[in-house]
């Protein structure tokens, strides 16, 4: 699997992970294939994409996906249980109590000077009453997955608790074998693999194999495709012209059920363009990025800048769709607060002066070098300020 490195270009972050080589738990270095920013907000990571593992102590690798890590996760105590007596319960919480088992909590009956109430409706519909434990406070963030009722949707970093033994652990790795399984590190350090009971039929990787070549049957380009699922995630390489038909294989591999992510590999025909002309395409198409940057190199695209108008995204996609392009990096952000200052549309040259607060922003592109810092100097007689940041392109 090393081979596939090359697709995963960006280090995103470090987590302690199981190396089956090693046989125990290592710290990893994860790497993506799209840059991701975690604090920005989690739902900004998409679920289902791949990420390349890889053991800092044997250089052991392994895919995951986005969705398989606790802490990607934008609402981690979803679906989860909190164990009796940690936790502010709230109705409708599901809750572990060690002589009932689970159940729901139903209401909360907050007495004057006592112990508030809790009415539990357990699972055959009886209800019962019973006391809130003291001291909880600080545990209000610690919630469990329970195990083995919940383990089929556990994530590596999620704390679990085994209702039979009543043991804590951790999640620190995941297996998708002929079986699923997943690896939990014990209270005791013990690290046990403990196999998932599925409430659904869980399909091979043949299956998903065959799947995915039956729905991509009848794709223009199915003849040079090849596809092998490895751990249900499918790596798929293939021959194409245009990113319009990436997108299209892209949607088609997707929607196969059960697989965890996809890999693709993409041979694209060299083209003969540069990023400017790509530049010149996106205004030619009324696409405006401020402080823009256009990047096209080994076939990959990247866009960086400030938009205002909302459909600007769609908009890139479309116009860059007919290219042989194999990947768009698009790092743009929207800001209402643009103000287009004045634009020169010529024949020679395009240029568009903006201002995002203080600071005003040349985009666009000229002839010469003599031209931009004259446009640099007419920008600041007639805006009188000192920001100003001239990301003109000279296309002599
Ligand atoms: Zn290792």
């Amino acid at each position: 699997m090393s081979k596939d490195a090359s697709l995963f270009p960006i280090h995103f972050f470090n987590s302690e992970i199981f190396c089956e080589e090693c046989a125990q738990l290592r710290k990893f270095k994860i790497f993506s294939q799209e840059k991701y920013d975690k604090n920005y907000g989690k739902s900004e990571i998409p679920p289902n994409k791949p990420l390349f593992c890889k053991c800092d102590e044997c250089e052991n690798t392994v895919i995951y996906a986005t969705n398989e890590f606790a802490e990607l996760q934008e609402e981690p105590t979803f679906g989860f249980c909190k164990i009796w007596g940690m936790g502010n319960l709230e109705t409708g919480d599901n809750v572990f109590h060690p002589e009932i088992g689970i159940c729901n909590v139903d209401g909360i009956n907050r007495v004057h000077d006592a112990l508030p109430q809790i009415v539990l409706k357990q699972q055959n519909g009886e209800k019962i009453e019973v006391p809130a434990v003291e001291g909880t406070e600080n545990k209000s963030t610690e919630f469990y997955r329970l195990f083995p009722q919940d383990a089929e949707n556990a994530r590596i970093g999620d704390r679990i608790y085994n209702t039979e033994t009543k043991i804590i652990g951790k999640v620190i790795g995941l297996e998708f074998g002929e079986e699923q399984k997943i690896v939990i590190e014990f209270e005791n350090k013990e690290i046990e693999k403990c196999p998932c009971k599925s409430s659904e039929s869980y399909l091979t990787d043949d299956f998903l194999e065959h799947n995915a070549k039956w729905r991509c049957k009848d794709f223009d380009f199915s003849l040079s495709m090849q596809i092998t699922s490895s751990s249900k995630v499918l790596s798929v390489s293939c021959r194409v012209s245009n990113l319009s038909s990436i997108c299209e294989l892209e949607k088609i591999i997707s929607s196969i059920p059960q697989i965890r992510c996809f890999i693709m590999h993409f041979v694209v025909a060299k083209s003969e363009m540069s990023s400017s002309d790509i530049y010149k395409e996106l205004v030619k198409n009324c696409i405006y990025l401020c402080c823009c940057l256009v990047e096209f190199k080994n076939q990959e695209i990247h866009i960086a800048g400030f938009y205002y108008a909302k459909d600007t995204q769609q908009k890139i996609y479309r116009v860059l769709s007919k290219f042989p392009i194999k990947k768009v990096i698009l790092d743009i952000k929207m800001r209402s607060d643009i103000k287009v200052i004045r634009t020169i549309n010529e024949s020679e040259r395009f240029i568009r002066i903006s201002k995002i607060g203080k600071i005003v922003h040349i985009d666009g592109w000229v002839a010469t070098e003599k031209e931009k810092d004259s446009v640099k100097w007419r920008t600041f007689f007639s805006t009188f300020s000192f920001n100003i940041e001239n990301h003109l392109l000279v296309l002599g």
